[in-house]
């Protein structure tokens, strides 16, 4: 089936076993088909398209990145919707580290995509899936342009005295180690939401954003650009995460190598994927760890506690950082379903103008909305975020000016 005109984009995100992807109107926002490829390069992979209010599934092993994206257009195909006449106008790639060489959305091209696979180093889990499927996608559409939308661009121009780590100078310019900050797309996604929300000027606004998802970070933004966010080198530091440990003593991993013996692999496994609420509770979804909660379990509660008081402590950082607040805005799967977590983040803050009004807290509304009182200081905001579009939007731009 023919679309309308050249004018939808195919958002693809990557991942080191998955490909999840979108096709839809970078203007409107309407998706016209969405899914997500996974374990890939195991037996039992398989796809879960949806198009056109139906779903349809396959199970098959998917040996690699190609084989899965190949899925993903013959999928597309047998749904109605053949990628090669369905209008698309470029193609927009979620790329996780752009390291200190792309801060915008970038047109891809050879060069490109081998100075992507050369920040790798930066980013092992991630950017080689991303290239990965950068390739795929330049084979199976070789006519279309293809974007490359980084994950750290927003935050490219944080202020030297929050991107650096105060370690040896030239140990730290020779690894290309500083503060780089992730989830920036969402994070000038939401501000940019926030803006529109408030009828104000985003030069006039000091923001404050949590995204609380599996993956969470927080930034501080004074009109427009980030002055500070808590993930750095990795998406490691910061807030306390589902799987992740977020901000911990470095002191810790000598130990851990010392003491349990440890490899280098088994810390970093550690601490990406058996820390955060996981390592503390057991699970890692959210919906579950506050289940435990209603039946009482310590450890749950425990994991809940030092969630939200790492959260606060970040809120104090950037609410000195900034020097006063005009917006805090939740986004993201936690963010934007846990009246709990909005509640406990800002409780007991009168005195800074920070109130959360509980009947619009609670409210069973999915739409971006204030939650504080009207007449307070601060406007406390939920905004639903919506990466798949703020990429669709800036892989459009880049095509549209190539
Ligand atoms: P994301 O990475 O943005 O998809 O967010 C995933 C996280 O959001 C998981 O920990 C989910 O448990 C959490 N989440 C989704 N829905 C809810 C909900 N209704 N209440 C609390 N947490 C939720």
């Amino acid at each position: 089936m023919r679309e309308t005109a050249d004018d939808l984009v195919l958002v693809i995100n990557s991942g080191s076993s998955s490909i999840k992807y979108q096709l839809l109107d970078p203007e409107s926002g309407a998706v016209t088909a969405s899914g997500m490829v996974e374990r890939i390069g195991e037996e039992n992979g398989g796809i879960e398209h949806r198009a056109d209010g139906k779903t349809t599934e396959h199970r098959a092993a998917i040996a690699d990145h190609t084989a899965g994206l190949r899925l993903v257009f013959d999928t597309f195909a047998e749904t109605g919707h053949d990628l090669a006449d369905a209008g698309v106008r470029a193609v927009g790639h979620r790329v996780v580290h752009g390291g200190e060489v792309f801060y915008r959305p970038t047109l891809i091209d050879d060069d490109v995509v081998a100075a992507i696979a050369d920040l790798s180093s930066l980013a092992p889990l991630h950017n080689p899936a991303n290239v990965a499927g950068i390739e795929s996608a330049r084979e199976l559409l070789p006519d279309v342009p293809q974007v490359a939308v980084f994950d750290t661009a927003f935050f490219h121009g944080l202020p030297d005295a929050a991107k650096t780590y105060a370690i040896d100078a030239k140990v730290a310019a020779a690894h290309g180690i500083r503060k780089y900050g992730f989830h920036g797309t969402s994070h000038e996604y939401v501000s940019g939401q926030v803006a529109e929300l408030l009828g104000r000027d985003p030069a006039d606004l000091n923001q404050i954003i949590f995204h609380l998802g599996n993956g969470a970070s927080a930034s501080a933004i004074r009109g427009g650009q980030p002055i500070d966010t808590t993930m750095g080198l990795t998406p490691l530091e910061g807030l306390v995460m589902g799987t992740r440990s977020g901000d911990l003593d470095p002191g810790i991993i000598a130990h851990l190598m010392r003491s349990a013996h440890l490899s280098i692999d088994q810390v970093d496994t550690l601490l990406n994927r058996d820390s955060g609420i996981k390592g503390l509770s057991g699970v890692n979804d959210f919906r579950e760890l506050q289940r435990l909660i209603e039946t009482g379990d310590a450890a749950a509660e425990l994991a809940y506690n030092v969630y939200i008081h790492r959260l606060r402590r970040y809120l104090g950082a950037y609410l000195i950082d900034l020097g006063g607040v005009d917006a805090i805005t939740f986004t993201a799967g936690v963010g934007e379903n846990s009246p709990q977590v909005r509640a406990d983040a800002l409780a007991n803050l009168s005195p800074f103008g920070i109130e959360v009004d509980p009947t619009t807290n609670t409210a069973k509304d999915r739409t971006a909305r204030r939650i504080s009182p009207p007449d307070a200081e601060v406007a406390v905001l939920v905004v639903p975020t919506n990466e798949e579009l703020a990429i669709a939007r800036a892989a459009h731009q880049v095509a549209e000016t190539a």
